[in-house]
Protein backbone atom coordinates (compact mmCIF):
# COMPACT_ATOMS: atom_id res chain seq x y z
CA UNK A 1 0.00 0.00 0.00
CA UNK A 2 1.66 3.59 -0.78
CA UNK A 3 1.64 5.20 2.43
CA UNK A 4 0.62 8.66 0.82
CA UNK A 5 -2.80 8.93 2.39
CA UNK A 6 -2.28 6.26 5.26
CA UNK A 7 -4.91 6.62 7.82
CA UNK A 8 -6.13 9.59 6.34
CA UNK A 9 -10.32 9.92 6.10
CA UNK A 10 -12.25 10.54 3.24
CA UNK A 11 -16.03 11.17 2.53
CA UNK A 12 -16.66 10.27 -0.89
CA UNK A 13 -20.20 11.47 -2.15
CA UNK A 14 -22.13 9.31 -4.63
CA UNK A 15 -19.80 6.54 -4.07
CA UNK A 16 -21.86 3.56 -4.75
CA UNK A 17 -21.41 3.69 -8.52
CA UNK A 18 -18.70 4.96 -11.71
CA UNK A 19 -16.36 7.56 -10.62
CA UNK A 20 -17.69 7.58 -6.81
CA UNK A 21 -17.09 3.83 -6.22
CA UNK A 22 -13.26 3.98 -8.12
CA UNK A 23 -12.29 6.87 -6.43
CA UNK A 24 -13.02 5.71 -2.95
CA UNK A 25 -11.67 2.27 -3.64
CA UNK A 26 -8.55 3.93 -5.20
CA UNK A 27 -8.32 5.84 -2.04
CA UNK A 28 -8.73 3.18 0.25
CA UNK A 29 -5.97 1.11 -1.30
CA UNK A 30 -3.40 4.21 -1.15
CA UNK A 31 -4.56 3.94 2.59
CA UNK A 32 -7.39 6.08 3.44
CA UNK A 33 -10.33 5.18 5.74
CA UNK A 34 -13.63 6.55 3.49
CA UNK A 35 -16.85 7.13 4.71
CA UNK A 36 -19.53 6.34 1.63
CA UNK A 37 -22.58 8.39 0.93
CA UNK A 38 -24.95 7.41 -1.50
CA UNK A 39 -28.64 8.05 -2.29
CA UNK A 40 -28.84 4.00 -3.07
CA UNK A 41 -27.49 2.09 0.22
CA UNK A 42 -27.04 -1.18 -1.10
CA UNK A 43 -24.82 0.14 -3.52
CA UNK A 44 -23.22 2.00 -1.10
CA UNK A 45 -22.54 -1.45 0.46
CA UNK A 46 -21.19 -2.69 -2.61
CA UNK A 47 -18.62 0.22 -2.24
CA UNK A 48 -17.93 -0.11 1.16
CA UNK A 49 -17.17 -4.39 0.66
CA UNK A 50 -14.78 -2.59 -1.67
CA UNK A 51 -13.03 -0.85 0.76
CA UNK A 52 -12.88 -3.47 3.24
CA UNK A 53 -10.99 -5.89 1.31
CA UNK A 54 -8.06 -3.29 1.23
CA UNK A 55 -8.39 -3.20 4.79
CA UNK A 56 -9.53 0.08 5.51
CA UNK A 57 -12.60 1.00 7.74
CA UNK A 58 -15.71 2.01 5.70
CA UNK A 59 -19.01 3.68 6.56
CA UNK A 60 -22.20 3.84 4.38
CA UNK A 61 -23.95 7.19 5.00
CA UNK A 62 -26.93 6.75 2.83
CA UNK A 63 -28.05 10.31 2.46
CA UNK A 64 -29.66 12.88 -0.83
CA UNK A 65 -26.84 15.44 -0.54
CA UNK A 66 -29.70 17.90 -2.00
CA UNK A 67 -30.80 17.09 0.94
CA UNK A 68 -29.00 20.13 3.39
CA UNK A 69 -30.45 18.43 6.44
CA UNK A 70 -29.03 14.59 5.67
CA UNK A 71 -26.14 15.43 4.33
CA UNK A 72 -25.53 17.70 7.32
CA UNK A 73 -26.38 14.86 9.46
CA UNK A 74 -24.20 12.38 7.76
CA UNK A 75 -21.13 14.06 7.98
CA UNK A 76 -21.56 14.90 11.26
CA UNK A 77 -21.98 11.27 11.76
CA UNK A 78 -18.96 10.77 10.03
CA UNK A 79 -16.65 12.82 11.57
CA UNK A 80 -17.94 11.08 15.11
CA UNK A 81 -16.63 7.83 13.80
CA UNK A 82 -13.71 8.79 12.59
CA UNK A 83 -12.79 11.62 14.31
CA UNK A 84 -12.23 14.28 11.13
CA UNK A 85 -12.83 14.08 7.47
CA UNK A 86 -9.21 14.96 5.81
CA UNK A 87 -10.66 14.69 1.94
CA UNK A 88 -13.96 15.39 0.65
CA UNK A 89 -14.91 14.35 -2.88
CA UNK A 90 -18.14 16.04 -4.10
CA UNK A 91 -18.91 13.46 -7.03
CA UNK A 92 -22.64 12.82 -6.79
CA UNK A 93 -24.48 13.45 -9.45
CA UNK A 94 -27.13 12.97 -11.91
CA UNK A 95 -27.93 13.14 -15.79
CA UNK A 96 -30.98 13.98 -18.17
CA UNK A 97 -32.60 13.39 -21.16
CA UNK A 98 -31.38 15.56 -23.89
CA UNK A 99 -33.55 18.82 -23.80
CA UNK A 100 -34.07 22.21 -25.40
CA UNK A 101 -33.94 24.94 -23.07
CA UNK A 102 -37.57 25.96 -23.25
CA UNK A 103 -38.37 22.27 -22.57
CA UNK A 104 -36.17 22.32 -19.33
CA UNK A 105 -38.90 22.70 -16.42
CA UNK A 106 -38.41 24.02 -13.09
CA UNK A 107 -38.44 20.39 -11.49
CA UNK A 108 -36.07 19.40 -14.08
CA UNK A 109 -34.01 22.82 -13.73
CA UNK A 110 -34.21 22.00 -9.69
CA UNK A 111 -32.54 18.00 -9.72
CA UNK A 112 -29.60 19.22 -11.55
CA UNK A 113 -28.31 22.07 -9.25
CA UNK A 114 -29.98 20.55 -6.02
CA UNK A 115 -27.51 17.33 -6.61
CA UNK A 116 -24.18 19.18 -8.29
CA UNK A 117 -24.60 22.37 -6.63
CA UNK A 118 -26.62 22.71 -3.15
CA UNK A 119 -25.09 19.03 -2.80
CA UNK A 120 -21.42 20.16 -2.76
CA UNK A 121 -22.28 23.33 -1.31
CA UNK A 122 -23.58 22.01 1.76
CA UNK A 123 -21.88 19.13 2.32
CA UNK A 124 -18.45 21.61 1.74
CA UNK A 125 -19.72 23.99 4.47
CA UNK A 126 -20.22 20.85 6.82
CA UNK A 127 -16.45 19.98 6.43
CA UNK A 128 -14.92 22.98 6.49
CA UNK A 129 -15.62 23.84 10.31
CA UNK A 130 -13.26 20.45 11.46
CA UNK A 131 -10.77 21.33 8.13
CA UNK A 132 -10.57 24.83 9.23
CA UNK A 133 -9.80 24.06 13.18
CA UNK A 134 -6.94 21.39 11.81
CA UNK A 135 -5.56 23.75 9.51
CA UNK A 136 -5.61 20.82 6.65
CA UNK A 137 -8.06 20.04 4.02
CA UNK A 138 -8.49 18.96 0.67
CA UNK A 139 -11.60 19.38 -1.20
CA UNK A 140 -12.59 18.13 -4.60
CA UNK A 141 -15.42 19.02 -6.80
CA UNK A 142 -16.05 16.52 -9.80
CA UNK A 143 -17.22 18.98 -12.54
CA UNK A 144 -17.65 18.28 -16.07
CA UNK A 145 -16.06 18.98 -19.62
CA UNK A 146 -19.42 19.49 -21.05
CA UNK A 147 -18.78 22.65 -18.26
CA UNK A 148 -15.76 23.54 -20.29
CA UNK A 149 -17.45 23.36 -23.82
CA UNK A 150 -21.36 23.70 -23.13
CA UNK A 151 -23.57 20.13 -24.12
CA UNK A 152 -26.53 20.96 -26.48
CA UNK A 153 -29.79 20.07 -25.30
CA UNK A 154 -28.25 19.70 -21.49
CA UNK A 155 -27.95 23.39 -20.41
CA UNK A 156 -28.80 22.41 -16.84
CA UNK A 157 -26.42 19.90 -16.43
CA UNK A 158 -23.94 22.52 -18.03
CA UNK A 159 -24.73 24.94 -15.83
CA UNK A 160 -24.54 23.43 -12.62
CA UNK A 161 -21.13 21.84 -13.59
CA UNK A 162 -19.67 24.92 -14.79
CA UNK A 163 -20.92 26.47 -11.19
CA UNK A 164 -18.95 23.86 -9.66
CA UNK A 165 -15.75 25.96 -10.97
CA UNK A 166 -16.92 28.88 -9.73
CA UNK A 167 -17.43 27.44 -6.56
CA UNK A 168 -13.77 25.76 -6.38
CA UNK A 169 -12.06 29.21 -7.32
CA UNK A 170 -13.81 30.91 -4.56
CA UNK A 171 -13.30 28.38 -1.95
CA UNK A 172 -9.92 28.18 -2.79
CA UNK A 173 -9.15 31.76 -2.09
CA UNK A 174 -11.46 31.77 1.08
CA UNK A 175 -9.91 28.81 2.52
CA UNK A 176 -6.40 28.81 1.46
CA UNK A 177 -5.80 30.98 5.03
CA UNK A 178 -6.26 27.78 6.82
CA UNK A 179 -4.33 25.27 4.40
CA UNK A 180 -7.62 23.61 2.88
CA UNK A 181 -7.34 23.06 -0.65
CA UNK A 182 -9.87 22.99 -3.10
CA UNK A 183 -9.67 21.86 -6.92
CA UNK A 184 -12.22 20.28 -9.41
CA UNK A 185 -11.51 17.26 -11.51
CA UNK A 186 -13.26 17.40 -14.98
CA UNK A 187 -13.73 14.23 -16.88
CA UNK A 188 -14.34 13.64 -19.94
CA UNK A 189 -16.92 10.92 -21.08
CA UNK A 190 -16.53 8.36 -18.99
CA UNK A 191 -18.03 4.49 -19.16
CA UNK A 192 -19.95 4.48 -15.72
CA UNK A 193 -23.61 3.42 -15.03
CA UNK A 194 -24.84 7.10 -15.73
CA UNK A 195 -23.87 6.85 -19.14
CA UNK A 196 -24.70 3.05 -20.23
CA UNK A 197 -28.13 3.74 -19.22
CA UNK A 198 -28.90 5.96 -21.92
CA UNK A 199 -25.91 5.59 -24.87
CA UNK A 200 -25.91 1.64 -25.62
CA UNK A 201 -21.98 0.20 -25.92
CA UNK A 202 -21.48 0.08 -29.56
CA UNK A 203 -22.93 3.84 -29.70
CA UNK A 204 -20.03 4.31 -26.95
CA UNK A 205 -17.68 2.33 -29.57
CA UNK A 206 -18.82 4.65 -32.39
CA UNK A 207 -18.24 7.52 -30.79
CA UNK A 208 -15.12 7.18 -29.47
CA UNK A 209 -13.15 6.56 -33.28
CA UNK A 210 -13.45 10.57 -33.71
CA UNK A 211 -11.75 11.25 -30.23
CA UNK A 212 -8.19 11.98 -30.28
CA UNK A 213 -7.20 9.10 -27.77
CA UNK A 214 -9.69 6.84 -29.30
CA UNK A 215 -11.61 6.01 -26.37
CA UNK A 216 -13.90 7.04 -23.51
CA UNK A 217 -12.14 7.06 -20.00
CA UNK A 218 -12.84 4.64 -17.54
CA UNK A 219 -13.93 5.36 -14.24
CA UNK A 220 -10.48 4.59 -12.59
CA UNK A 221 -8.67 7.05 -14.68
CA UNK A 222 -10.83 9.76 -13.17
CA UNK A 223 -10.04 8.16 -10.00
CA UNK A 224 -6.33 8.52 -10.76
CA UNK A 225 -6.55 12.82 -10.78
CA UNK A 226 -8.81 12.79 -8.41
CA UNK A 227 -6.35 10.42 -5.49
CA UNK A 228 -3.54 13.22 -6.93
CA UNK A 229 -4.97 15.79 -5.18
CA UNK A 230 -5.61 14.55 -2.43
CA UNK A 231 -2.57 13.65 -2.22
CA UNK A 232 0.31 15.54 -0.21
CA UNK A 233 1.73 15.61 -4.01
CA UNK A 234 -0.66 18.41 -4.73
CA UNK A 235 -0.52 20.01 -1.34
CA UNK A 236 0.88 23.40 -3.63
CA UNK A 237 -2.08 22.96 -5.99
CA UNK A 238 -5.38 25.14 -5.32
CA UNK A 239 -7.70 26.27 -7.25
CA UNK A 240 -7.19 24.54 -10.44
CA UNK A 241 -9.08 22.37 -13.01
CA UNK A 242 -7.26 18.75 -13.24
CA UNK A 243 -9.05 18.37 -17.01
CA UNK A 244 -8.81 14.60 -16.85
CA UNK A 245 -10.93 14.35 -20.22
CA UNK A 246 -8.47 12.07 -22.84
CA UNK A 247 -8.20 14.79 -25.44
CA UNK A 248 -12.08 15.63 -25.86
CA UNK A 249 -12.02 19.03 -26.85
CA UNK A 250 -15.67 19.77 -28.17
CA UNK A 251 -16.69 20.00 -31.19
CA UNK A 252 -14.49 17.08 -32.43
CA UNK A 253 -12.65 16.38 -35.41
P1 LIG B 1 -22.99 7.17 -11.75
O1 LIG B 1 -22.32 5.91 -12.12
O2 LIG B 1 -24.44 7.31 -11.98
O3 LIG B 1 -22.65 7.49 -10.21
C1 LIG B 1 -23.26 8.59 -9.55
C2 LIG B 1 -23.69 8.11 -8.19
O4 LIG B 1 -24.28 9.23 -7.48
C3 LIG B 1 -24.77 7.03 -8.27
O5 LIG B 1 -24.50 5.99 -7.36
C4 LIG B 1 -26.02 7.78 -7.89
O6 LIG B 1 -27.02 6.97 -7.32
C5 LIG B 1 -25.48 8.76 -6.88
N1 LIG B 1 -26.41 9.84 -6.63
C6 LIG B 1 -27.30 10.40 -7.49
N2 LIG B 1 -28.01 11.34 -6.89
C7 LIG B 1 -27.58 11.39 -5.61
C8 LIG B 1 -27.94 12.15 -4.50
N3 LIG B 1 -28.92 13.07 -4.60
N4 LIG B 1 -27.32 11.94 -3.33
C9 LIG B 1 -26.36 11.00 -3.22
N5 LIG B 1 -25.96 10.23 -4.25
C10 LIG B 1 -26.56 10.42 -5.44
O7 LIG B 1 -22.31 8.39 -12.52
P2 LIG B 1 -20.77 8.78 -12.81
O8 LIG B 1 -20.66 8.87 -14.27
O9 LIG B 1 -19.83 7.97 -12.01
O10 LIG B 1 -20.80 10.28 -12.27
C11 LIG B 1 -20.06 10.73 -11.14
C12 LIG B 1 -19.82 12.21 -11.30
O11 LIG B 1 -19.00 12.43 -12.45
C13 LIG B 1 -21.10 13.01 -11.52
O12 LIG B 1 -21.02 14.22 -10.80
C14 LIG B 1 -21.08 13.28 -13.02
O13 LIG B 1 -21.79 14.44 -13.34
C15 LIG B 1 -19.59 13.42 -13.25
N6 LIG B 1 -19.16 13.21 -14.62
C16 LIG B 1 -19.43 12.03 -15.27
C17 LIG B 1 -18.99 11.88 -16.58
C18 LIG B 1 -19.25 10.61 -17.38
O14 LIG B 1 -19.07 10.62 -18.60
N7 LIG B 1 -19.63 9.50 -16.74
C19 LIG B 1 -18.27 12.90 -17.22
C20 LIG B 1 -18.03 14.08 -16.53
C21 LIG B 1 -18.47 14.22 -15.22
P3 LIG B 1 -28.16 6.39 -8.30
O15 LIG B 1 -27.44 5.52 -9.30
O16 LIG B 1 -29.06 5.63 -7.36
O17 LIG B 1 -28.80 7.59 -8.94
Amino acid sequence: MSPTLLDRVAFVTGAGSGIGRAAAVLLAERGCHVAINDIDPSSAEDTAAAVRQAARVALVIAADVSDVAAIKDGIRRAEQHFGRIDILVNNAGVSSDKRALEDIDEPDFDRMFGVHVKGAFFATQAVVPGMKRRRSGKIINVSSNWALHGATLLSHYTGAKAALIGLTKAWARELAPFRIRVNAVVPGSTVTPMVLRRLPIDKIREIEQSWPLGRWLEPQEVAYSIAFLASPEADMITGQMLVANGGQDFPGP
